[in-house]
């Protein structure tokens, strides 16, 4: 433990301790609060990486949540939160909801150590008590909002105690918009550090040992079979999977930088990318899904890694044949819909167009980046409707529209389509966490949407049986049948009439 430790009052604690800072919070006041505090910088770097718009803030969970899910994944790492205890209860309940099975680390608060400097002490304190090499790599502290929009300055923590790594991050709601984009603030700051040790020296090697084909590092968070899958697609080439950003141990860090060129599969990791292009590495965007898709970035990926056509067209030719079988034997007859906040909203739009799905509309709550670039220009080509920021709004008039035969969305999207009688499917459960990649994608695609879309002769006959039961004033638990009141309804509308004229012609006069 250092003997020194320094207290830091807080730059802005004043306009942090004002009451009801949160996400509920105006934004702009904690924007303003934030700059104030001294963190302008990197709220300037955050507004260039995840560009907003037309939407300031699509609606989704907690940003930090990606962050801290990328450092509760990885081995021998420790990850503490910094932030109001209703926040940190609903990050941890979060964590634990999706399997997190590790300690969420916090250091709490009120408004005496927030003003006085000491939360910044206190973390300090948590981090030296936590710094075992024998047990740790690294320790990741996180800012949530409050916490950034005082300045509590994490970048005065060491970068290392004991040889274990210290990476302090500001992940605020009012900087971060969603939270895939949060999974790259950890996973980018992570490659930098990385980097920065790879540059200095020697570093370990990967556990299982170098491969000895030039690797592909793939970025993003996938199911466990694709990168087994791609491994296989581009084995005619001559190359290999290397390792899968953001990465499940810090070894595996300089793997994934030790590669012949990253293939950005999801398309938000901007902050990552510009590591992998520090340390000269190319990055192809798009993904092995369907028949163009796959071909498309076998060559991309061959053209990158220097590899000669011939080697190029048998590895397409061993991939694309079996999956025109596929295809050929299977099909999506039917019109969809399709929304979500993952980031590879648009790869899977392709595979849907590429089963025969009649798709009219994609809504992903990430930004357009120039790697999605090329699904997007595709997507367009077929007459599907591109929204990058989509909003819960556009989603939902997209479905009443299109009309579907299946709306495939997040939560409040496929609860409002059971409403309308239209089977749906949740995107990050459902669709996301299934094989996408070469044939197993197109194949497990096709057999979960054709079973959804079966459902629609339940949904007619659960709508028949129920009719309008539960629906409007009659929603919620009843002891009897609910007797309506249309007198009183009339009577109170009056009144509310009554007074929004009486507040117009105050307003004029
Ligand atoms: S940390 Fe998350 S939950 Fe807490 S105020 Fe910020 S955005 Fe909201």
């Amino acid at each position: 433990m250092s003997d020194i430790i320094p207290i830091t009052p807080l730059t802005n604690a004043a306009a942090a301790s004002a009451d009801g800072l949160g996400c509920h919070a105006g934004k702009d006041q904690m924007l303003d609060a934030a700059a104030k505090a001294g963190k302008s910088e990197v709220l300037a770097q955050y507004a260039a990486d995840y560009p907003k718009g037309p939407h300031d803030q699509p609606q989704s969970m907690c940003p930090a949540f990606g962050s801290l899910r990328v450092g509760l994944r990885m081995r021998r790492t420790a990850t503490i939160l910094s932030g109001s205890a209703c926040c940190v209860y609903g990050l941890t309940f979060t964590s634990h909801f999706y399997g997190a099975r590790r300690t969420v680390g916090y250091v709490p608060f009120n408004s005496e150590t927030l003003v006085t400097g000491k939360l910044f002490e206190d973390i300090r304190e948590a981090v030296y008590a936590q710094a075992d090499p024998e047990k740790l790599d690294c320790i990741v502290i996180i800012n949530l909002c409050v916490p950034t929009a005082s300045g509590v300055p994490l970048q005065l923590l060491p970068k290392e105690i004991n040889g274990v790594r210290i990476i302090g991050i500001d992940v605020p709601g009012f900087g971060v918009p969603t939270h895939a984009e949060a999974k790259d603030v950890l996973a980018g700051a992570m490659l930098h550090y990385a980097r920065q040790e790879a540059m200095a020296g020697p570093v370990a090697a990967p556990r299982q040992g170098r491969s000895a084909k030039p690797t592909i590092t793939l970025l993003g968070e996938m199911f466990p079979a694709d990168p087994m899958i791609i491994a296989q697609m581009i084995a005619p080439m001559d190359l290999a999977v290397g390792t899968v950003a953001p990465t499940r141990e810090w070894r595996e860090l300089y793997a994934a930088l030790d590669c012949k060129a990253v293939a950005a599969i999801h398309p938000f990791y901007t902050a990552s990318v510009r590591e992998f292009q520090a340390a000269g590495r190319p990055i192809v965007g798009s993904a092995p899904v369907g028949i163009e898709g796959t071909h498309d970035w076998l060559g991309s990926i061959g053209a990158a890694c220097g590899v000669s056509q011939d080697k190029i067209d048998a590895a397409r030719n061993q991939t694309l044949g079996a999956m025109r079988g596929v295809l050929a034997s299977q099909k999506i007859n039917g019109r969809i819909t399709l929304s979500g906040y993952e980031g590879s909203e648009l790869l899977v739009a392709r595979l849907l167009i590429e089963c025969g799905a009649d798709l009219r509309y994609v809504g992903s709550a990430c930004p357009a980046t120039p790697w999605n670039q090329h699904d997007a220009d595709w997507l367009k080509s077929k007459g599907v409707d591109v929204q990058f920021r989509a909003s819960l709004e556009q989603d939902l008039a997209a479905m009443h529209e299109f009309k579907p035969q299946l709306a495939i969305g997040t939560t409040p999207v496929v609860q409002a389509a059971k409403e309308l009688c239209i089977p749906s499917l949740y995107f990050t459960n459902l669709i996301s966490a299934r094989p996408l990649m070469g044939v197993a994608g197109a194949g497990s695609l096709i057999q979960v949407v054709n079973a959804a879309m079966g459902n629609q002769a339940r949904f007619d006959e659960m709508k028949a049986f129920f009719g309008t039961v539960g629906q409007g004033d009659e929603a919620g638990v009843w002891e009897n049948v609910p007797v309506m009141h249309p007198d009183f309804k009339k009577e109170v509308r009056r009144q509310f009439e009554k007074k929004q004229k009486k507040r117009k012609a105050e307003e004029m006069g």
